[in-house]
């Protein structure tokens, strides 16, 4: 079985999604599975799109909503914390937001 990108290298497995043959180079594991890197690149923008929001567990300095909000949108927790803050002292809704984020946020799983 030959590679479906490269025709002279061999296969060292098959895509389980669209199930062509693929050669060590073009294969990626996602939660242990073989894929080619298409598919790969189709399951990973999925995963995108499908990403929710949690509190972080290792980023925390209260419940962890900052941390996980800064996650989410990948930026630094320090900017959401500042932002917040901001709020929270100029507008007063922001230790209010925060217990409400607390609630209904769930905390990152394992
Ligand atoms: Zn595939
Ligand atoms: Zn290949």
């Amino acid at each position: 079985m030959k590679c479906y990108y490269h025709p002279d290298r061999d296969a060292v497995g098959v895509c389980s999604r669209c199930g062509r043959a693929v050669c060590a180079e073009d294969s990626v594991i996602i939660d242990q599975k073989l894929y080619c890197k298409e598919c790969a690149e189709t399951i990973k923008s999925n995963d995108f799109k499908q990403k929710r929001i949690y509190r972080s567990k290792k980023d925390r300095i209260l419940c962890g909503v900052c941390g996980g909000i800064a996650k989410y949108l990948g930026i630094d927790p320090t900017i959401v914390r500042l932002l917040w803050v901001i709020i929270t002292f100029g507008y007063g809704i922001g230790i209010v937001a925060y217990i409400v984020a607390c609630i209904v946020m769930p905390i990152e799983p394992d």
